[in-house]
């Protein structure tokens, strides 16, 4: 089966086309990044995504369908991203795909941005069922136990930022180039990570929750006190916080593998691309006699090849809502991945 899909949500405006069969074959992955539209704002505006989802995502999808070699009518599926996100650019992005459904009477499947994620590992081979996910990404830190595709279990979230935006925080203070997380990463690796100390939070607290806020005032005041920041002092910086983050993901991640009993570990979300994270995530599963997966980096990030996967997995499983609901849902800018389906319009809230 021929599957297209399209991810507008946040910055990135992205088209994939994935053959199914046995196994999962990534035809074509293509993400049009807008980092240079947004850089002279020091963060993403939505109304300029807005505008490049609108302007990109049909040149973007016509570029993903001739590199696959497929055209609209081969397709079994439309995958979009229906939310949650910054919803100017949702809306671009679905509106688009319920217009070539229409036009092409090509099913519609709405996907969750987060359930792209959670089963983003499925691009590569998968995980064995149920596994706890570590979700990392520049607007969620969530702990989940995922049963398979739209049956996912919240164990923790973070109270506060998310780990992706505390990276992008420090990141700005400190004047790198965004996005942050791989700057810090980069800049990390010559750093000191014992000069700076760094709060550990919600130590000795019961749950399974994340806080990033207390870190990012450590920050905030260390570099005024060390100003004006030389090159060392922010290699020092950037370990130091890197290494308290990666610290409290990998406290609460141990704690809920314990809890939970789970066989299989997994990352996803753009934190997720950390290589520090993911070797400290693979010792973890290993002492813990859980396997440990994530996926490859490239869709650890926004990818549509992700919504691409959930739209086929959920529609397989039965979940996916009748075409006529699917073209009269509304796209939420909020929408857990442990709550209900999307609304449809004139249907309920
Ligand atoms: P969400 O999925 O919650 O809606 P998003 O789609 O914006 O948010 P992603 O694209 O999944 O988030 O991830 C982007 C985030 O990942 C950014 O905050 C970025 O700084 C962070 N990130 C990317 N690479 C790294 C890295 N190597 N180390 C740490 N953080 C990273
Ligand atoms: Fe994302």
């Amino acid at each position: 089966q021929l599957v297209l899909g399209l991810e507008s949500s946040c910055d990135d405006t992205a088209a994939a086309v994935l053959c199914i069969g046995e196994d999962v074959e990534v035809l074509s992955s293509i993400v049009r990044g807008q980092d240079a539209a947004h850089a002279p704002f020091g963060g993403v505006v939505p109304e300029i995504a807005a505008r490049a989802h609108a302007d990109l995502i049909d040149i973007v999808a016509e570029e993903a369908l001739a590199e696959a070699e497929v055209s609209v009518p081969d397709l079994s599926l439309i995958a979009a991203t229906a939310g949650p996100g910054l919803i100017g650019g949702v809306m671009a992005g679905f509106t688009f795909a319920k217009g070539l459904s229409i036009a092409s009477g090509v099913p519609l499947v709405p996907v969750n941005h987060l359930e792209g994620h959670a089963l983003s590992v499925g691009l590569e081979g998968g995980a064995e069922l149920p596994y706890l996910l570590l979700l990392v990404s520049g607007g969620h830190t969530q702990l989940l136990i995922i049963e398979g595709p739209g049956q996912a279990r919240r164990l923790g979230t973070t109270i506060d930022d998310a780990a992706g935006e505390a990276f992008d925080k420090t990141a700005k203070l400190m004047g790198l180039p965004a996005p942050g997380g791989p700057a810090i990463e980069r800049l990390a690796r010559d750093g000191d990570a014992e000069r700076f100390a760094m709060p550990r939070p919600l130590l000795g607290r019961e749950g399974y929750d994340f806080s990033f806020s207390g870190m990012k005032t450590a920050v905030r005041q260390a570099a005024q006190e060390a100003a004006p920041l030389n090159e060392s002092t922010k290699a020092d910086l950037a370990a130091s916080f890197q290494k308290a983050a990666i610290a409290h993901l990998i406290r609460q991640t141990e704690r809920a593998l314990a809890q939970s009993g789970a066989k299989a570990l997994v990352a996803a979300g753009g934190v997720a691309s950390n290589s520090v994270l993911r070797s400290e995530l693979e010792a973890l599963a290993e002492r813990s006699g859980a396997s440990f997966k994530a996926p490859a980096l490239r869709y650890c990030t926004d990818n549509a090849a992700m919504i691409a996967l959930a739209g086929y997995q959920l529609h397989a499983a039965g979940l996916a809502p009748s075409q006529e609901d699917a073209l009269a849902l509304a796209p939420r800018p909020r929408w857990p991945l442990d709550g209900e389906a999307a609304p449809v319009i004139g249907r309920g809230k």
